[in-house]
């Protein structure tokens, strides 16, 4: 079903598998979107994106202002991190972060002041239609843009790749992903005109031939305000469309296959087949960005659950405690079993609430033991086949299973583990009970263990080989060396092909050869004037007759 009256209505497709789920979505999806404020402390993980961690620019002490960069992106996979509010660094050091590790991460801690004072942004930038494609793409990495629906994948890169490819349809992701979840149903009711001016910024940098907004059936809201930003375009180059309420048709390979039957390729990405897919929230994030010269410094997050006692969509300053977001919604509602960040099906249980919101917070699920009781004991695989049938990747869940549960990794790799977006539909229909997400996750990072392993491996294999090259190569130099210095003896020896030498003999001859003609002649005065031959005579005559004397 499409939602433009006046676009072609592009026939939609379905993918394999997939779960119709309870949305939950109720509690959160009216209500209007509230500010968490300034906290009075924030915590800003390093990592908080696909890629390397950013590189700290401040140090315990620093005063920084709201907009300032306290991190640097490191290499092309990573993005920047920008203070949120104003205040001092207190420390840089490991605090736990929402991961599914559990591990803690090197981050900033800011006490803030509450002024919320601003760096100076400068200039801003100038009507983006005048800028060319890489100017704003440079912009974009600046501004610590990453993607906003749960990935976390640095947006430039993303868009730099595109680049390179022809992008026939630009796809808007507005479609929520798991159950609970409404930050983009709200965001896409109250802020519908950024994200279509995000969309306008993003077409002046692809060039697509086309773009789609996909959101749900359930949307519909969100599905007339987007509508009426569209209309305001006058653009009918902007289709909206609504895509059936199955999980999970959020996902980037679901929505495409959905929206225009192709497949990405098995480790391709969209851009492999034209495509480029952003969620909204990155999009209006873009908008921010270029026309406001405004870093991210916030995102919407759902805080939901049975635990919550006032659920709702809390936009929050990237860094704010979990704890201080369920104090916006009203604290606990009672004791809570798990505190999860996502949603039920693809979340993860955080350590404690002190964890702090970071760019791919996009929910925070506080559920009781009656909404998500303790699973039953793991039993054995029976080999029904039911996680194969829902499995939206269109993988082998049970085989997945078996070579992950017996450490074959190559045998996953096989299968295409990589290719699983861990739903966790295999998982939700498993008779036996079998957390076949977790076994997928723990054989996925033996694999990138085993690729880091060989990467060093590698590494240390031709660092020592090219010691080996380098001390070889020094020794037949030191050969080298020492025959040139034999061969320059040996030659000193020889005055015939030493040029010193040969100029010290001829020197030597010359001598001789005056001392010889002197003593052949000894009495040669023919050049003399006669007074001289005249003396010299005398003193002769003189000496002959001495020595008779004597
Ligand atoms: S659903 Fe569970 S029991 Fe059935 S084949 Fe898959 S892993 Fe085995
Ligand atoms: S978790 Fe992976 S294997 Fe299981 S259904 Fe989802 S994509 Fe398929």
């Amino acid at each position: 079903m499409t939602a433009d009256p006046r676009a072609p209505a592009p026939p939609l497709h379905t993918f394999h598998g997939g779960l119709v789920l309870p949305g939950n979505r109720e509690h959160t999806m009216n209500a209007p979107l509230r500010q968490a404020g300034i906290p009075p402390v924030l915590v800003l993980p390093l990592l908080q994106h696909i890629g390397s961690a950013a590189q700290c620019l401040v140090t315990p002490g620093d005063r920084v202002l709201k907009g300032q960069r306290l991190a640097a992106a490191r290499g092309t996979v990573s993005a920047p991190i920008h203070a949120p509010s104003s205040g001092t660094v207190v420390a840089v050091e490991p605090r736990p972060f929402p991961h599914p590790s559990g591990f803690a991460t090197p981050a900033i801690i800011i006490e803030t002041d509450g002024r919320d004072e601003w760096l100076d942004p400068g200039e801003v930038p100038a009507d983006y239609r005048a800028m060319d494609a890489a100017r704003l793409v440079n912009h974009i990495r600046q501004s610590g843009i990453v993607g906003l629906g749960d990935a976390g994948f640095p947006t430039q890169v993303k868009l730099g790749s595109s680049l390179r490819h022809h992008i026939e349809i630009l796809v808007i992701n507005g479609a929520e992903c798991e159950p609970y979840i409404t930050c983009d149903d709200r965001l896409m009711q109250e802020r519908a005109a950024e994200i279509i001016e995000g969309v306008c910024i993003l077409r002046h940098i692809l060039k697509p031939d086309r773009c789609i907004i996909a959101l749900e059936n359930h949307m519909g809201a969100a599905s007339s305000a987007m509508q009426a930003a569209i209309d305001n375009t006058g653009d009918k180059w902007l289709s909206l469309v609504s895509v059936p309420d199955r999980y999970p048709s959020g996902g980037e390979r679901q929505l495409i296959r959905i929206l225009t039957g192709k497949e990405v390729p098995s480790q391709g990405y969209p851009a492999d087949i034209g495509i480029l897919c952003q969620n909204v929230g990155t999009t209006a994030a873009i908008y921010q960005a270029i026309v406001h010269n405004r870093p991210l410094l916030s995102r919407i997050v759902t805080v939901t659950g049975a635990g919550v006692k006032q659920p709702g969509n809390i936009e929050a300053l990237i860094g704010t405690p979990f704890s201080d977001l369920i104090e916006t919604c009203g604290g606990y509602r009672g004791p809570v079993d798990r505190l999860l960040m996502g949603g039920p099906m693809m979340g993860f249980t955080v350590s404690s609430d002190t964890v702090p919101v970071i760019k791919t917070t996009n929910c925070i699920l506080a559920a009781t033991r009656e909404e998500m009781p303790l699973p039953p004991a793991e039993q054995a695989c029976i080999r029904c086949s039911k996680c194969t049938d829902v499995c939206p990747a269109d993988l082998l869940p049970q085989q997945l299973f078996w070579h992950s549960h017996s450490g074959d990794l190559d045998a996953a790799q096989d299968y295409h583990l990589f290719d699983c977006i861990e739903c966790g539909c295999c998982a939700y229909v498993c008779p036996s009970h079998i957390p076949l997400v977790q076994y997928y996750r723990h054989t996925k990072a033996e694999i990138w263990a085993r690729e880091k392993q060989k990467r060093a491996s590698d590494l240390a294999r031709r660092r020592h080989e090219a010691r080996l090259e380098r001390l070889e190569r020094i020794r037949l130099e030191r050969t080298e060396r020492l025959a040139r210095k034999k061969r320059a003896l040996d030659n000193s020896a020889n005055p015939a092909t030493d040029p010193k030498q040969a100029a010290i003999q001829a020197a030597l001859e010359r001598v001789r050869r005056k001392k010889a003609a002197s003593d052949v002649v000894p009495g040669n005065v023919d050049n003399l004037t006669r007074e001289q031959q005249q003396r010299i005579r005398a003193v002769d005559a003189r000496r002959q007759h001495t020595d008779e004397d004597s």
